[in-house]
This record gives C-alpha cells, sequence and structure tokens, in this order.
C-alpha cells in the first residue's frame, strides 16, 4: 500500500494526526501519572463537557494501547520535538525521492501500518467483548467497546455515558458497571424529542453532569474556559465540512482518492475525543486544510473529474476498511462523512454571552431531533442531504450484524435515492474486520460498473 505512504508523508498534519491517535498512550500515561490529571473514557463524539476542567482528559479507550508501530511512530514523535513535524515530513519525503529501497520499505510501513494497526486492534477488542460474554447479538462497535473497557477501565477515572435512541447502546452503558465498579458511571440522559420542556429537562441534566465533573475534578466550573472549548469545537468541525465537501467534491485532489478516503477514515476516528487535546487538534485539521489547499493551487495531486464518487456509510460502527481501496481500483472514491449525517458537524450556537450549556443543550437535541437519535425516516432524508451535498453518484449502505438502529433503513434509503436523486445504492452485511473481504469485491464489482 506504498501508494498512500508516498503521498501521507507529504502531508504533515495527517503525519501528526497519525501520530497523537497511535501514539497516544505514552501521552496519556505522563498526563494520569505525573500530571495527576483523570483520565474520562468517552466513545462516539461526547467528549466536550471535559473539555470544561483542564485536568479532565477525554479519551476514546483504544487510544490507551500499545500498537505495534508505536515504536517507529514515537521515533518520529521524538524526532517532530526537535525538529517540528514540517522539518519530519519534508526529510522523510526526501529520503523517499532518493528511491533507497530498504529506507522506503521502512516508511512504507509505519505509514501503511496506521490503518492496519488500527483495525488488527479493533479485531483484538472484538474477540475480547466476544469472550467477556457480550450477546452475539450486538455490533462490532459494542463488542469492541466492550474489549477497550475491560482492558482498560483501570486507566480512567470515569465513563462518559450518553443515552441516545439506540437501546442495545444503552444496554452496553448499563453493562460497564459490572465490568469494573471502581470507575465513576457519570450519565447525561437526553430527552428522546424536543417537546414541551425537553430543553429545561435538558440544562437540568447537563448542570447535573456539570456537578459531577466538578467533584471529579476538584475544580468549579468556568463558563469562560466551556466557552472557548465550543468555540474551538465549532472550528474543527467547519474544517473538516471543507475537507469533506469543498475538497472532496472537487475534481482534483490532492492526493490520490484512497488516501483521500484514509484520511477521512483517520479524522472520523479520531474526532470522537480530539486526540485527546481539541487545540492541538483543531490546529492540525486546519493546517490540513492548509496544505490540501496548497497542493491542488500548486497542481500536485490526481484529476479525479472522471471518478464517480460513492458515499460510504455508515461506517462509523465498524466497516471493512479496504472498502475505499477497492472502490479505487475499480474506478471510484469513497467518501466517508457519518459523522455530518449524524448531525455531529453541527456548530454549538455559541457566542460571547450565551450560555455554553444552554448553547450545548441546543446543539444536542438537534442531533437527537435530527441525527444521532432520531427516526429511521429522518435519518434516512439525513443520509440523502448528505449524498446531494457529496454530489455522489452512488451509496454503499454499510449494514451492520446486530445493528437494529442507525444501519436499519436500507430499504427506504435505496427507495429515496432512486426516487429523489435518481442514484443506486447496495447494501454490503458487516460483521467483523477481514470477514467478508470476497463477497464485498464481488458486490462493489458489479455496482462500480453501474456507475463508470
Ligand atoms: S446504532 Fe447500531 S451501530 Fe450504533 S451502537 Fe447501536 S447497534 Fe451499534
Amino acid at each position: 500500500m506504498s501508494l498512500y505512504a508516498d503521498e501521507i508523508i507529504r502531508f504533515s498534519s495527517v503525519l501528526k494526526m497519525s501520530y497523537n491517535l497511535i501514539a497516544g498512550r505514552e501521552e496519556l500515561k505522563r498526563l494520569k501519572l505525573r500530571e495527576k490529571k483523570h483520565l474520562i473514557s468517552v466513545a462516539l463524539p461526547f467528549s466536550d463537557l471535559i473539555y470544561g476542567f483542564p485536568n479532565l482528559v477525554p479519551v476514546f479507550p483504544i487510544r490507551m494501547h500499545v500498537f505495534k508501530i508505536s515504536k517507529y511512530l514515537s521515533l518520529l514523535g521524538s524526532s517532530a520535538s526537535l525538529f517540528g513535524w514540517d522539518n519530519v515530513s519534508k526529510f522523510l519525503g526526501y529520503v523517499k525521492n532518493m528511491g533507497i529501497n530498504e529506507v522506503n520499505k521502512v516508511i512504507d510501513q509505519i505509514i501503511d501500518d496506521v490503518i492496519e494497526t488500527l483495525n488488527e486492534k479493533y479485531n483484538e477488542m472484538f474477540d475480547i467483548g466476544v469472550e467477556r460474554g457480550i450477546s452475539s447479538d450486538f455490533c462490532f462497535a459494542l463488542k469492541t467497546l466492550v474489549g477497550m473497557y475491560v482492558t482498560k477501565s483501570k486507566n480512567v477515572s470515569a465513563n462518559m455515558n450518553y443515552s441516545i435512541r439506540c437501546s442495545a447502546w444503552n444496554k452496553y452503558l448499563e453493562s460497564l458497571k459490572a465490568i469494573d465498579g471502581n470507575v465513576k458511571q457519570i450519565w447525561l440522559d437526553i430527552p428522546p424529542r424536543n417537546i414541551g420542556n425537553a430543553l429545561e429537562l435538558l440544562i437540568e441534566n447537563l448542570s447535573d453532569v456539570i456537578h459531577q465533573l466538578e467533584t471529579l475534578s476538584g475544580n468549579s466550573y468556568n463558563q469562560n474556559i466551556m466557552r472557548d472549548h465550543f468555540k474551538v469545537a465549532n472550528q474543527i468541525k467547519q474544517d473538516y465540512k471543507t475537507i469533506l465537501y469543498d475538497i472532496g467534491t472537487s475534481d482534483f485532489y490532492p492526493c490520490n482518492p484512497a488516501t483521500f478516503s484514509e484520511v477521512l477514515a483517520l479524522l472520523s476516528i479520531s474526532f470522537q475525543d480530539y486526540n485527546s487535546n481539541a487545540k492541538r487538534y483543531a490546529e492540525n485539521i486546519h493546517q490540513m486544510v492548509n496544505e490540501m489547499r496548497e497542493r491542488i493551487r500548486k497542481g500536485i495531486g490526481m484529476d479525479v473529474s472522471e471518478m464517480p464518487k460513492v458515499l460510504v456509510t455508515p461506517m462509523f460502527g465498524g466497516w471493512e476498511p479496504q472498502t475505499h481501496e477497492i472502490i479505487y481500483e475499480l474506478g471510484g472514491r469513497a467518501l466517508y462523512a457519518d459523522w455530518d449525517v449524524l448531525r455531529f458537524l453541527d456548530e454549538v450556537p455559541i457566542s460571547n454571552t450565551t450560555n455554553p450549556i444552554e448553547a450545548y443543550a441546543k446543539f444536542l437535541l438537534n442531533i437527537t431531533e435530527n441525527g444521532v437519535g432520531c427516526d429511521n425516516n429522518t435519518l434516512t432524508n439525513s443520509y440523502i442531504r448528505v449524498a446531494e451535498k457529496t454530489k455522489v453518484d452512488g451509496v454503499v449502505f454499510n449494514q451492520l450484524f446486530g445493528c437494529h438502529s442507525i444501519s436499519n433503513c436500507f430499504t427506504l434509503l435505496k427507495e429515496k435515492t432512486r426516487k429523489d436523486l435518481e442514484i443506486p445504492a447496495i447494501a454490503l452485511t458487516f460483521n467483523r474486520i477481514g470477514e467478508n473481504l470476497e463477497q464485498v469485491k464481488t458486490r462493489l464489482g458489479a455496482f462500480m460498473e453501474m456507475l463508470t
């Protein structure tokens, strides 16, 4: 897969983000043991409230694991702390250009292994979740989350639990106490619909969560810190949407389209906890936009105008990561846009005078009504909205084994894509990474023939 490595090393922002995602363990250890900060486990993009307290650190638990390439990435990280990421990236590009095979192989391996090593770890977590006795009816996401929790709960002080529409998700959250009774479970109940006094109720629930976080952190809640964080989060969302909609829909990409999909996959995973440092993440993603624009401006990249675009969704709960590579080999390009389908990329309506908790409550009610918590009809409309915005030529729907909620609207979606957008849609089934590869290739082959 040196195809990606060749390009990724020239994006210092992507290198940096990959490093922070995969080699975060040492940093998290330092934050916990030396700086005495509390790690708080989060899943789905529900980390925002934690950023209201500087001595609390949100973490998507898989990032506490050792990955087999951590040591190589750590070397890159050490070089970067001396010379800066831009110089490391330039240096790697220079070395690649020299064409020394052995060195090239090592560089390729470091980069290729970022996504591959993550996938291996996901499968390992899946197996641990199954061994732990989680119902076989649960989806890939929940099995892996149980695996992450079983292996890493000892490092966290609390787990942040947002209840959403999916009953399996809520059952999973309820089961966490039995796995590790020492970890504090902090619950945020989101009223199901924006009716009656839902906003007041949610503000009350949020205030209660804030109070629990205050107790944990030993510090008082400070409106200004929370407000500043939401502003940072909104900047991240703007840049994310720029990459997805401005660059992702253009006719000229700053890199190979399979690399571009890989970057979208990286964003999708890391967006959940902003790699435990929202300000750094905001800088990285902004730099990513600039680097992409600069390459486009210089004509470095690839003309993709003849390559049909395919929206592959949902993938946040587990998907076959080779999908975008297969689509690329078949002449197309894949886009991943789950967080916008689920409305997590909508901004928190914050200003210098608004109450941050009230603003966040409005944001959560919006995603509940129109995104992650909404009914199948509304959710289908959200898939259609994103398919329309990304101007895709087809939709590949990822049906997760065991998901009776979010990935359960294929029939409706297929009907609407045909009628409203006049584009085709197919469903692929998914249980575990690598399990169904041949079928995925065959189904995508037939599908792409319709588009090319
Ligand atoms: S909505 Fe589906 S994919 Fe998400 S947690 Fe629930 S069952 Fe799993």
